[in-house]
């Protein structure tokens, strides 16, 4: 099998594995008891939050750890908003966001909040005339993707960072998940940041979200009062220790592995925007493990199933979101044509994936391509 869906997840490290089992057996205590055992157990999450705070190089920001990236980006932008809806009602984001960032702004409308999407331009890079037109003194939040899901977008964060200088009541909330481990984070200037496990060798249900103004933000969660007081429910210390532990293999080498994962993806997307009726939709100098490309006229689906039938795993679109509107938007927002958004498929790689992998990847795509080449519009 060629597991070429790494945007979906990722397969977990061996070490993080190991790890988990090893902390549920040794140190299954509750982190919040008083005795030894709970102290103990209670240290060994506070070391991992230390060793994050060392591995994103943080300095007075706050880490509250969660179920996941879409539990950190419901946090971040119910609790902001809320908490900010006294300075304003208005929210500016993008089509390119995952679910977990647009179905929790959706919500925050029907509370009156007024959401607004920038414009990208034909080039597929973010309209920055068009994001400070609609800065005004109204808006409270700002949510931008570092890398989108569906395309490998990279968007400018620092650039968005620097136009928010002169708007220091805006918190800048950007959803990291599909850049950490594959290129370096852009923090500078950014209020609030998640980040989800299972996207670089971690487990599922493991995230983070990195906040410097926790204080600030309405609480959405209540009970017991862990994690600051803003997402109670007894700790799963094994995943929260295993959180900092993929994260330190992930940043390992990352220089290395984002070199190889950009030869792969420039590999991949030479070959096939050779062949008629193939369109290249991601971007050369988009992220380095994701790749999109259509066949025009042809259902991205059955190109799926093709693969899938000679063993190698790609995409239609994100995997969180089966509902197919989400993709279109996202490739209407980048202006890709109606006609290759349907045929659009889209292949990521992992660290774990190999030379050998990608020349597999090859065989298969000639086969398929000349069995469905005269359905191909060209
Ligand atoms: N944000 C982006 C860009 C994603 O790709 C995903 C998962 O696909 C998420 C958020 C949600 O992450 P999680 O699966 O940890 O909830």
């Amino acid at each position: 099998m060629i597991y070429f869906d790494n945007c979906a997840t990722t397969k977990p490290d061996p070490a993080v594995l190991s790890t988990y089992t090893k902390i549920n057996e040794e140190f299954y205590f509750n982190a919040a008891s008083p005795h030894k055992m709970g102290l103990e157990t209670n240290q060994l999450q506070e070391e991992a939050r230390s060793q994050i705070r060392t591995i994103l190089k943080l300095d007075h920001q706050s880490i509250i750890f969660t179920s996941g990236a879409t539990e950190s980006n419901n946090m971040a932008l119910t609790g902001m908003a809320r908490a900010k809806k006294a300075f304003g009602s208005t929210i500016i984001t993008t089509k390119l966001e995952h679910p977990s960032v647009l179905e929790t702004l959706r919500t925050l409308e029907q509370e009156g909040f007024v959401v607004k999407y920038v414009k990208f331009k034909e080039d597929g890079t973010m309209d920055m005339d068009h994001f400070a037109e609609l800065l005004s003194n109204d808006v409270i939040l700002v949510s931008v993707m570092h890398v989108n899901n569906v395309m490998g977008a990279i968007l400018p964060i620092s650039e968005i960072a620097e136009r928010l200088k002169d708007y220091p009541k805006i918190h800048f909330h950007v959803d990291c998940v599909q850049s950490f481990g594959k290129m370096p984070l852009v923090i500078e200037g950014v209020d609030s940041f998640s980040l989800s496990g299972h996207k670089f060798g971690g487990l599922k249900g493991q995230g983070i979200l990195v906040i410097s103004q926790l204080r600030n933000i309405t609480q959405t969660i209540f009970g017991g009062g862990q994690e600051y007081g803003y997402r109670s429910g007894t700790s799963n210390v094994a995943v929260n220790v295993t959180m900092s532990k993929a994260m330190r293999l992930a940043s390992e080498n990352m220089d290395m592995q984002r070199a190889r994962l950009y030869q792969f993806k420039q590999d991949i997307e030479n070959f096939v925007k050779q062949f008629p009726g193939i369109r290249l939709n991601s971007h050369p100098n988009g992220a380095p493990h994701i790749v999109n490309f259509s066949f025009v006229g042809i259902k991205g689906e059955v190109i799926v199933n093709a693969f899938s039938e000679r063993g190698i795993m790609i995409s239609t679109t994100s995997a969180c979101s089966s509902k197919r509107a989400k993709l279109n938007e996202t490739l209407t927002a980048l202006h890709v044509p109606e006609d290759a958004i349907t045929g659009s498929v889209r292949v990521s790689f992992s660290k774990d994936n190999t030379v050998e992998e990608i020349a597999g990847f090859k065989a298969a795509f000639k086969e398929i391509y000349s069995q469905v080449e005269e359905l191909l519009k060209k």
